[in-house]
Formats: structure tokens, C-alpha cells, sequence
């Protein structure tokens, strides 16, 4: 890896507002990821409930049908009966035996359909009570699903609200940061960063890197310390440092 020039800084004051950068790069990919995840976790709600309404949009005109159908059958029994009735109260007015007959063979007949139509509306009831239980647990579903996101939105407009501060705060201190640095410098450090889990700038302790926990050569211990120029870890390119040398780190 080329070694980028520190310019007027330091290598230490170079690693020390590095340090700082990586810090506030941190807590804004912190504040933004939380942010990130909950709008993830609203979207798959979102589409949770587009799918059980495309289910209820599915099954509703279902129900309907069988209502109608169901309707149907009621009247044409009610028919059935109100005939019945009629042709029992014209028996009473009738002379001959034949008449008499062929009204209770009429009779016989509309009873039997009654009995079928009856049997029917039965099966049509049962029908029905089932296609509303089911639309009705989708009804369920989607008022559960409704509030979920409502629930979910709410946390997000508040999570937002209140990170607003603090993501404007650190992007300001970020930018006045960068201004400090050369060019080059930030360059490295936000390819290393992306690259190495957000740490960039790691501490050599007894010529173990504090990145990935490798033994360095002596060599590279003594080039951080005499720190002339940017020293990087051979095993995994991070950025070295030496605690004792960068002052705000001691206590850190
Ligand atoms: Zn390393």
C-alpha cells in the first residue's frame, strides 16, 4: 500500500484526528443504521399486509357469491311454501276427486322440492359460515398488520426525530475533520474502513495488532514509533498506531 503524505500534520496528529474521524464515522453509521433497520422492518410489514389484502381481495367476492346464492335459495323456498299454502287453501274450493287428486299430486311434488331446497340453504348456510370465518381471520390479520406499521412508523418518525441532532452534529464535525486532513490520508482511512468493519485505525500493543491480533515483526513496531510515516499492519493493512504516543488515547 502507497503511503500517503501527512502534509503539514504530524503521522501522530495525523493518526490522533484519524482516531477521531473513525470514532465519529462510527457513532453516524451507528445512528444511521438503526434507522436503516427499522425502515427495513416497516417495509416488510408493508409488505406482509400487501399480501393479505391481495388474500382478502382474493376471497371476499367469494363470500359475496354465496351469500347471493345462499339469498337465493331462501326465497325460492319461501316460494315453494307460499305455493304449498295456496294449493292447500284451494282444496277447500274444489268439487270433483279428480281436481282433489291432481292438487295433492302438485302438493307431493312442491314438498319434496321444498325438502331439497331445504337441504340446500343448509349446505349453502354452512358454506357460508366457513368463507366468513376465513375472511374474517384475514379481516384480523389485517387490522393486527395495520397497526403493526402504524406501531412501526411511529418508532421511526421518533427515531428520526431524535437522531436528526446528532447525525447534523457529527456530519459537522465529520466535514470540519476531513477539511483537516490531506486528501490522501481520508482517501486510505475510508477504504480501509469500509473494507475492515468499521476500524481503520488500530493500536500495536507488544507488535500485536489490535485489528486483527497478529504478531507484526519488530520492525514494524519500531517504524510506528519512530513515526515518520504511516505505518500499516502487513497482515491486515489496517492503520498502527502507538497508544503512549497519541496523548487523548492513554486514558481511552
Ligand atoms: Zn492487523
Amino acid at each position: 500500500m502507497a503511503t500517503p503524505k501527512t502534509g503539514e500534520l504530524s503521522v501522530n496528529e495525523t493518526i490522533s484526528l484519524l482516531l477521531e474521524l473513525q470514532e465519529i464515522n462510527q457513532n453516524l453509521d451507528n445512528l444511521v443504521e438503526d434507522i436503516d433497520k427499522l425502515k427495513e422492518e416497516a417495509a416488510a410489514e408493508e409488505k406482509k399486509y400487501q399480501s393479505i389484502k391481495s388474500q382478502y381481495d382474493k376471497h371476499a367476492p367469494y363470500v359475496d357469491k354465496t351469500q347471493k346464492e345462499y339469498d337465493q335459495l331462501k326465497i325460492e323456498l319461501e316460494d315453494i311454501r307460499k305455493k304449498i299454502i295456496e294449493l292447500e287453501e284451494s282444496k277447500k274450493k274444489i268439487k270433483t276427486i279428480k281436481e282433489f287428486k291432481t292438487i295433492n299430486k302438485d302438493i307431493d311434488l312442491l314438498n319434496k322440492k321444498s325438502a331439497i331446497r331445504e337441504n340446500d340453504l343448509l349446505t349453502k348456510a354452512e358454506e357460508l359460515e366457513f368463507k366468513k370465518g376465513k375472511i374474517g381471520k384475514i379481516q384480523e390479520k389485517i387490522k393486527e398488520t395495520e397497526e403493526i406499521i402504524a406501531k412501526k412508523k411511529e418508532d421511526l418518525d421518533t427515531l428520526i426525530r431524535e437522531r436528526k441532532d446528532n447525525i447534523a452534529k457529527f456530519t459537522r464535525e465529520k466535514e470540519k475533520l476531513v477539511s483537516k486532513l490531506p486528501g490522501g490520508v481520508v482517501a486510505t482511512f475510508s477504504r480501509i474502513y469500509l473494507n475492515k468493519f468499521r476500524s481503520a485505525v488500530v493500536a500495536i500493543e507488544s507488535q500485536v495488532c489490535q485489528g486483527c491480533y497478529m504478531k507484526t515483526p519488530l520492525q514494524v513496531e519500531i517504524s510506528v514509533k519512530k513515526s515518520e510515516t504511516i505505518q500499516f499492519c502487513p497482515s491486515c493493512s489496517r492503520i498502527l498506531y502507538r497508544a503512549d504516543d497519541i496523548p487523548a488515547r492513554k486514558s481511552a
